[in-house]
């Protein structure tokens, strides 16, 4: 499959405080993130809030520069804005407020006609064509096309949110937690409606989660993160059956199973994320891993293959 999303040693670091008693510092929200996404394929990207996945889908989405790094998107750099506008249309977004990112003004038609308009598609009658076929794609019926947000459910707006996301035939398409809000009955089916949808444009999606058993339907890849570095990366198989990184084992116990006969309790990660302003030295997770030893405070660990996985973690050998 043909890499259509690149990212090379992603940064994305914000000066703060400095006033008149503040205490200057530098919040790495992102810090040091790789990864290549193909056509056809879901790059899932997991860690609890603040690990700087959202961060992360921002730069995908070309809504900021990052500080420092390299992002290609159909092997063309992003580096300089003025490219920005073109590179757009390959890359999509859908967020995970599907009551939010819908303009409640506007019917459907409207909704998704409206990127065709700013981008100079086709006349009326063409747009109106495009949006009902696309309707047709995600399980509308026509006779929804005059109506207005706030007359679906929440997983039909999020069928409309993804509708508007393709309306452009996008290569891209940036998930972040796009079935977090709805009911779980209707996660499925949201999730499988956008398996069928990236068979059939050859989409590639990154996907951008807390939860990992929604991940476990979706993904294709997973990459796991911690305090705005990844900690670990490879396929979801072997990421779900052979978890190496204390963290995404942690992360895997804490996540209840959806299938009941297989139902436990959740186990809880203790401990807090440390802050992204000024993190320690060593090993962000060593304040809430079990295997820490000194030199995890004192070092900071890389990334390393490890049984086909990347892994960043200095003892892997000993807690395997
Ligand atoms: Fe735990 Fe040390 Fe590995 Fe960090 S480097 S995950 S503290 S064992």
């Amino acid at each position: 499959m043909n890499p259509v999303m690149q990212a090379h040693d992603i940064r994305v670091h914000y000066p703060v405080g400095g006033g008149l008693f503040g205490r200057k510092g530098l919040v790495k929200a992102v810090d040091g993130v790789s990864f290549t996404l193909r056509t056809g394929e879901t790059l899932a990207v997991v860690g609890e809030s603040g690990c700087g996945k959202s961060t992360l889908a921002r730069i995908a989405t070309l809504m900021e520069a990052p500080t420092s790094g390299e992002l290609t998107i159909d092997g063309k750099p992003t580096a300089h804005p003025n490219s920005w506008r073109s590179l757009r249309l390959n890359v999509q977004m859908v967020f995970q407020n599907p009551y939010g990112s819908l303009n409640p003004r506007k019917t459907v038609g409207g909704i998704l006609e409206e990127p065709l308009a700013i981008n100079h598609r086709g006349d009326a009658r063409t747009r109106e064509a495009a949006a009902r076929a696309m309707m047709d794609k995600v399980g509308l019926r026509h006779d929804q096309y005059g109506r207005y947000p706030h007359m679906f459910s929440g997983g039909q707006r999020q069928r409309i949110a993804i509708a508007r996301a393709l309306m452009l035939n996008p290569r891209v398409v940036v998930a972040d937690e796009p079935v977090s809000a709805l009911d779980v009955s209707i996660q499925a089916q949201v999730l499988n409606l956008m398996m069928d949808l990236q068979d059939e444009f050859d989409l590639a999606y990154l996907f951008i989660s807390h939860d990992l058993s929604v991940v476990r339907h979706i993904a294709h890849e997973v990459m796991v993160m911690y305090c705005g570095r990844p900690v670990e990366h490879g396929p979801k198989e072997s990421i779900f059956s052979a978890p190496q990184h204390p963290y995404t084992r942690m992360l895997l116990a804490a996540t209840p199973s959806v299938d009941p006969r297989h139902r436990k309790s959740a186990v809880t990660i203790k401990g807090e994320l440390p802050s992204p302003l000024n993190p320690p030295p060593g090993c962000a997770f060593a304040s809430r891993c079990p295997y820490a030893t000194s030199r995890c405070t004192a070092e900071r660990p890389e990334l390393r293959p490890f049984v086909g996985h990347t892994v960043a973690c200095h003892n892997l050998e000993t807690i395997a």
